[in-house]
């Protein structure tokens, strides 16, 4: 215990000592002379003189009986006195007889004392109580202060992000410029009578550079950034969280203009339907509710603008969505190639990158990354730099990087040689049926080192550019080099193995959707079968509509087959008639592990010049 600590044990100690003393006299001074004013007398005395008719005046309360008596003159009420009553069923008989004015009283006056008596001796355990939390509290996170938001921590941070510090989200920062714009000067806006709207919704996958938005938005507008994270709001006491969000508002609102951004608000705002069909959460909704009434409760022009960030759109509640709430939303996609060759910009300002590294390629192979993924990339790329002494981050630096983060770290496993043999050929199968079609992704890389994430190998395809539209023979061919990797084990085992499972899988998902939801088919035609979209799992399509007939429930599973078929007989007829490139590609690969679409093509080229 320091210093400081014992001198607030000290403090409170005298304190509580000074509190018993204060009890203690307001016992001695005031609680029992007021009951003790009148004198007390025994009830053999009192019947006495009720006998003896010097008693003017009787009053019954419950527990006591008062009198007056002996006065001697006009004015005088005599002397009061005090009885504790004896159960006298008489009682009543004899005051009637003695002639005395006597009346029946609610205890009312004796109610004060008695509820001084319990009072006092609780006050001073009281404050043993508070005292005793105040100093848990004093450790940070304690008792006391749980209702305090933690965004009082940053007491609205300056975060100094700007726009150039995100890359590749040109369109969400231009939506955002407005707010910048009111933030800057609300005032300007009040006077000619613009609404803007209170509530900013970020929506997009994780990893998108989102919060860094929000900071930026905040860093561009120069002010102060209040943030919490939906997930902090979920506390251990119900009730916690509604006060959290009331003092996060009442911070902001002395401190505008100013943005609030609630992170991760699925984890509050989730639509309280669907999470009550599993499990009430009380907490959660009184949260959302104390968020919903904040929201209504300010008017547009006070200068405080919340945002809020979600990687789930689909499963908030309607409530949040309503106008004077989060009724503007902004798209934070994935980023495209030039957004990609920004970010990693970004993120390579501060590290030594060696003269033939090239960014631009970088950026060309990495679709489908986030921003976080390239960060994330940049960092693996400077480690392993590092590692092998190299001056600068390298081209194989990064390329080894994005192979890990593509596919786990990679880690020495010893296979048999006829599973090797087997891998060899599954990828290699893959690869081919890729490279010989018009219309697929040139192969990237091809390679049977085993990864830490369980995959025995994987081909790594390079789209020309970022795809938004796909058609359906597209669809096709992509089934077909997915399932290359079976048709190439049936082709030259005879058999399959489990290693086709997970390509099953994503060849079957694109078939039933071709059915279900691009109206792709003959048979079923340009209908929608698949639930309503967000219906499903987290954004993924779900199952079907819920009115379809069984019989057109099998019509599409038969379709969904029939697809899925074709697209593998196609696979296997390619792989038959370049059964040879497929052997040269699977010996290669069992010999260096590893390689790249030069030597595919090479491979391919010499065995027949006209197919390359
Ligand atoms: P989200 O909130 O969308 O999940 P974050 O904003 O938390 O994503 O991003 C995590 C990290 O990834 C950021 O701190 C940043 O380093 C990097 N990052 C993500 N997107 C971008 C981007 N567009 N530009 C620059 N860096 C980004
Ligand atoms: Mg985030
Ligand atoms: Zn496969």
């Amino acid at each position: 215990m320091d210093k400081q600590q014992r001198k607030k044990m000290q403090f409170s100690a005298i304190y509580l000592v000074i509190a018993l003393m204060v009890a203690w006299l307001f016992q001695a001074l005031v609680f029992r002379p007021m009951v003790i004013r009148q004198s007390e007398v025994p009830y053999s005395q009192f019947l006495a003189e009720l006998e003896a008719g010097t008693i003017d005046r009787v009053q019954l309360t419950q527990d006591r009986i008062l009198y007056t008596c002996c006065s001697e003159g006009e004015g005088d009420d005599g002397k009061a006195y005090n009885v504790v009553p004896v159960d006298d069923p008489d009682l009543i008989e004899r005051l009637a007889a003695s002639g005395v004015t006597f009346a029946g009283e609610i205890s009312s006056n004796s109610a004060l004392p008695m509820l001084l008596g319990w009072v006092i001796p609780l006050l001073p355990l009281a404050l043993v109580w508070y005292f005793g939390l105040r100093r848990m509290g004093q450790g940070g996170a304690g008792v006391m202060s749980i209702g305090k938001s933690r965004a009082k921590e940053i007491q609205g941070e300056r975060t100094g992000i700007k726009f150039a510090d995100v890359g590749g989200v040109d369109e969400a920062s231009f939506e955002l410029q407005e707010i910048i714009a009111f933030l800057k000067d609300p005032k300007r806006f009040a006077r000619l009578g613009a609404k803007l709207p209170k509530g900013v919704l970020l929506v997009g996958p994780p990893g998108t550079g989102k919060t860094l938005l929000a900071k930026a938005t905040a860093g561009e507008a120069d002010v102060p950034f209040f943030s919490i994270s939906g997930s902090d709001f979920v506390e251990m006491f119900v009730g916690v969280g509604a006060a959290r969000v009331r003092d996060l508002f009442e911070q902001a609102k002395a401190k505008a203009p100013c943005i609030i951004f609630i992170d991760e608000i699925d984890a509050i705002g989730q639509s309280r339907a669907t999470v009550g069909a599993i499990a009430t959460n009380d907490e959660r909704e009184q949260t959302l509710n104390q968020l919903l009434s904040e929201m209504d409760g300010f008017e547009p022009n006070q200068g405080v603008v919340i945002m809020a960030a979600t990687n789930r759109p689909e499963v908030l509640d309607q409530a949040l969505l309503r106008p004077g709430r989060f009724d503007r939303q902004v798209q934070v996609g994935l980023p495209t190639e030039q957004g990609r060759l920004e970010i990693l910009k970004i993120h390579t300002q501060g590290v030594t990158l060696d003269s033939d590294t090239d960014l631009a390629r970088i950026a060309k192979v990495t679709a489908g990354f986030s921003g976080a993924d390239l960060a994330n990339i940049v960092n693996e790329a400077a480690l392993l730099a590092v590692r092998s002494e190299h001056t600068g981050v390298m081209m194989d630096d990064f390329d080894l990087a994005i192979e890990r983060v593509v596919a786990g770290l990679q880690r020495k496993m010893r296979l048999k040689p006829e599973v090797r043999r087997r891998v060899a050929y599954h990828e290699g199968g893959h690869a081919l049926v890729a490279y010989l079609q018009p219309d697929t992704d040139p192969v990237h890389k091809v390679s049977i080192v085993p990864t830490s994430k369980g995959a025995l190998g994987y081909t790594m395809q390079m789209p020309d550019e970022d795809t938004y539209l796909l058609s359906k023979r597209e669809l096709e061919e992509r089934m077909a080099v997915m399932l290359g990797g079976r048709a190439a084990e049936l082709l030259v085992f005879e058999d399959t193995s489990t290693g086709a499972a997970n390509d099953l899988e994503r060849a079957t998902e694109i078939a039933r959707r071709m059915v279900t939801e691009f109206g792709m088919t003959e048979a079923l035609g340009p209908v929608r079968y698949a639930s309503p979209a967000g219906m499903g799992y987290l954004g993924q399509p779900g199952g079907l509509r819920q009115d379809i007939s069984p019989d057109t429930a099998r019509l599409i599973d038969q379709e969904t087959r029939t697809i899925v078929e074709s697209a593998g007989r196609s696979a296997f007829q390619l792989l038959k008639q370049h059964r040879d490139a497929l052997d040269a590609i699977a010996d290669t690969l069992q010999e260096h592990e590893v390689i790249n679409a030069e030597q595919i093509a090479h491979i391919v080229g010499s065995l027949m010049p006209s197919a390359a």
